[in-house]
């Protein structure tokens, strides 16, 4: 596997105009941005920020997307990568990894470090159930706890982290100091997949008959990243038949098409 997963203290683009159906986790993150932005501010005040926001929810909700925006919206560098990457990838030297990263994290401060799938350095060092558990992972996951220690409050750098499956994370990740404030995101009501697909169709030439509130009231249990899939089937389709634009019809075999690769049972009508 290539380095193509890491992101190393770019700069962003992503905005939270960018991401829709969010607006509580967004709150949230608000004063994040804030502090990103003038860390000084808070110590003056006293006031200290976690250290660690765990972003919570269902696969392609926008979790990651979300940490881009965060970036993005507080102009700081975005530091990137993934707990299973990051234990493939670094076989034998995770720890040092973990090291490096932070070091460079902390010279480019104020500044985000995302770690997605947490879990994959994060499990519980002591269930019974652990999956692929070795001192490596151990070792790395030891070495985060210890770098997250190490910081002091107010130094600029805040972790976000996210993952679908909080409780087998290891106790010590969520303790005070650490990963100690959580975001939920969730699937996205109808406003929500209304806000998103009217994000992902923007520069899309839609025909008249295209009706996204409709296509938003039908989508029920659809995720954020299955709603930009259905955006860019449809167009797609519309380019297959060699269509000027894309039509009502398109969405409608766009989304029957996806609900048969998914297998699951969406309420088509409600
Ligand atoms: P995973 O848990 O599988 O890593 P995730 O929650 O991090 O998923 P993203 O990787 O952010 O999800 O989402 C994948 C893509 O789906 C995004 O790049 C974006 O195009 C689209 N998407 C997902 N959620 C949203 C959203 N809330 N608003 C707009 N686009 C979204």
């Amino acid at each position: 596997r290539s380095k193509a997963h890491e992101i190393q203290g770019e700069m962003i683009g992503v905005k939270f105009r960018d991401v829709g159906g969010v607006g509580e986790a967004e709150v949230e993150l608000r004063e994040i941005i804030e502090y990103l932005k003038n860390p000084g501010k808070f110590s003056y005040m006293g006031a200290k920020l976690p250290k660690g926001v765990l972003l919570v929810g269902p696969p392609g909700t926008g979790k990651t997307l979300l940490a881009k925006a965060t970036a993005g919206e507080a102009g700081v560098p975005f530091f990137f990568l993934t707990g299973s990457s990051f234990v493939e990838m670094f076989v034998g030297v995770g720890a040092a990894r973990v090291r490096d990263l932070f070091e460079q994290a902390q010279q480019k401060a104020p500044c985000i470090i995302f770690i997605d799938e947490i879990d994959a350095i994060g499990q519980a060092r002591t269930s019974a159930g652990r999956i692929g558990g070795n001192s490596e992972q151990e070792n790395t996951l030891n070495q985060l706890l210890a770098e997250m220690d190490g910081f002091k409050a107010n130094s600029g750098v805040v972790i976000m982290a996210a993952t679908n499956r909080p409780e087998i994370l290891d106790q010590a990740l969520v303790r005070p100091g650490r990963f100690d404030r959580q975001i939920q995101v969730t699937l996205p009501t109808e406003p929500g997949r209304l806000e998103i697909l009217t994000i992902h169709t923007q520069t899309m030439p839609l025909a008249n008959d295209v009706n996204l509130p409709q296509l938003a009231k039908v989508t029920a249990g659809f995720s954020g990243a299955e709603l930009a899939n259905i955006a860019n089937e449809a167009s797609l389709l519309a380019v297959r038949r060699e269509a000027k634009r894309i039509s009502m019809a398109d969405f409608d075999l766009a989304i029957e098409r996806i609900v048969a690769g998914l297998q699951r049972k969406i309420p088509l009508s409600g």
